[in-house]
């Protein structure tokens, strides 16, 4: 019963499904018996995807059928500095602090080049400065009721009640704190909006967890009846304009001043044709296309790190909310420097649960110095996204350079792609 061959054949036989491997069997061999399967089924040599290097047991929690890994290249960027001036008028203080090395994880040739190369200008300008100005990892449930009488009866009780529904949230986790819940009312649909500060994790299991028991009180103590524990307004995995608006995870912008001759010695280009080319392209190519992300490529950088460190990749739908602004900035000699930005509305990380726990993805937080949970609570995760947004800055920097100096397509020959 425990040599692969023989579960592969059991399987196809019928005898035994797919998904009951492991109930049979250790993670590894009930892998092993999937990926003969395959072979012989497919005539695929599935010899790379079955040379993994952890335990298949400790990926329980995130992957069924498992076969193996896709081990994709990782390379490391860095260092990001960042935060590394506080200025005495600073209101709040960077949860990141310092040099951190950055790895990503990605098929594109000439990323990492491309981010080292902004990251070397950011720290020939002294570091970044990053924020996270707002935090809040959302559920909205969708209710039924009869009509806009119950559903303005029910959003006043909500309203009212804010208390008990926190209550009943917080009864779920020992992390996780109810922020508030907006309502939104469509016909005889009403939806809640419920937001959570979820520390270092990025949540969305805690907060569906937290906002399943307050819609029991919900249903309890109003008309309304829970149609869908999720009603889309969260907004998770979709691009939708209420998180580049309102926020989901962490909102979070770095900025930095670059000196006008670092910019032409570094970069061969000058602030004015940066400005030019970020508002030609960001801001009203964007606009025209219709586009919620008014950037140039931020979305590289996340799926990188996320991939690296252990996120949810599909967020990266989310992380693509982002606006890149540039802007020159009169020096003391009179000539211009460039004052570059990049604000992610809903950048939704984590260092702890979810894939964070996996062997390589733990590695990598680790290399950042930010692997589990922070002290105090939530300042590993807040970390996270101010070095994540750092390197897309960086991203930024150096691809819209590239575009000012027109030397883009050049680039991408030197490099063989
Ligand atoms: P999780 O792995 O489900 O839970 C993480 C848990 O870690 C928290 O609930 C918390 O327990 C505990 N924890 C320990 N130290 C902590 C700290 N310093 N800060 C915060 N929590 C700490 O992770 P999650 O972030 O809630 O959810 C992420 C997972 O959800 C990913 O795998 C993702 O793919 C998946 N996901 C789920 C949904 C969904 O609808 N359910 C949607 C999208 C993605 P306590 O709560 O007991 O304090």
């Amino acid at each position: 019963m425990t040599d692969p061959e023989t579960l592969a054949e059991q399987v196809r036989e019928g005898e035994l499904r797919l998904h009951e491997l492991e109930e049979h069997v250790d993670h590894d061999t009930a892998a092993t018996a999937r990926r003969l399967l395959l072979e012989r089924e497919t005539g695929a040599d599935l010899e790379t995807i079955g040379d993994y290097a952890f335990d298949a047991a400790d990926a329980e929690p995130n992957i069924e059928n498992a076969i193996g890994a896709a081990q994709v290249p990782m390379g490391i960027c860095g260092p990001v500095l960042v935060n590394v001036d506080e200025s005495a008028d600073s209101r709040t203080d960077g949860a990141a602090e310092g040099e951190y090395y950055l790895p990503l994880a990605t098929t594109e040739g000439a990323l990492l080049a491309s981010v080292n190369r902004g990251l070397s200008v950011i720290r020939a300008a002294g570091g970044a400065t990053a924020r996270v100005t707002k935090s809040g990892m959302t559920r909205a449930p969708v209710f039924r009721v009869d009509g806009v009488a119950e559903a303005a009866e029910t959003v006043e009780w909500v309203e009212d009640n804010l208390e008990a529904l926190r209550e009943a949230a917080e009864s779920t986790t020992s992390h996780g704190e109810l922020l508030g819940v907006e309502p939104y009312v469509v016909g005889d649909s009403v939806y809640l909006r419920f937001a959570y500060d979820t520390k270092d994790a990025m949540g969305m299991n805690m907060a569906t967890i937290a906002t399943g028991e307050a819609c029991t009180v919900v249903e309890e103590e109003t008309p309304a009846s829970l149609v869908a524990l999720s009603g889309n307004l969260c907004s998770d995995k979709k691009p939708a304009a209420i998180n580049a608006v309102e926020g989901r995870g962490r909102s979070v912008t770095a900025d930095v001043v670059i000196p006008g001759d670092l910019l032409e010695e570094r970069l061969h280009t000058t602030a004015e044709a940066i400005v030019e080319a970020n508002t030609r392209k960001n801001l009203i190519g964007s606009a025209k296309a219709g586009s919620l992300g008014f950037n140039a490529h931020a979305a590289n950088v996340v799926g990188a790190a996320f991939l690296a460190t252990g996120q949810d990749e599909a967020q990266v739908v989310e992380g693509a909310n982002a606006i890149t602004t540039m802007d020159t900035r009169e020096n003391d000699a009179g000539a211009n420097d460039l004052y570059a930005s990049v604000s992610f509305a809903s950048l939704e990380v984590g260092t702890v649960g979810g894939g964070t726990k996996l062997p390589t993805q733990s590695e990598a937080l680790e290399v950042m110095g930010l692997r589990g949970g922070g002290d105090p609570a939530g300042s590993n995760a807040d970390a996270l996204a101010e070095v994540i947004a750092t390197g897309a800055l960086a991203g930024e920097l150096s691809l819209l350079a590239a575009l000012a100096s027109r030397h883009l397509a050049s680039a991408h020959e030197d490099l063989g792609r």
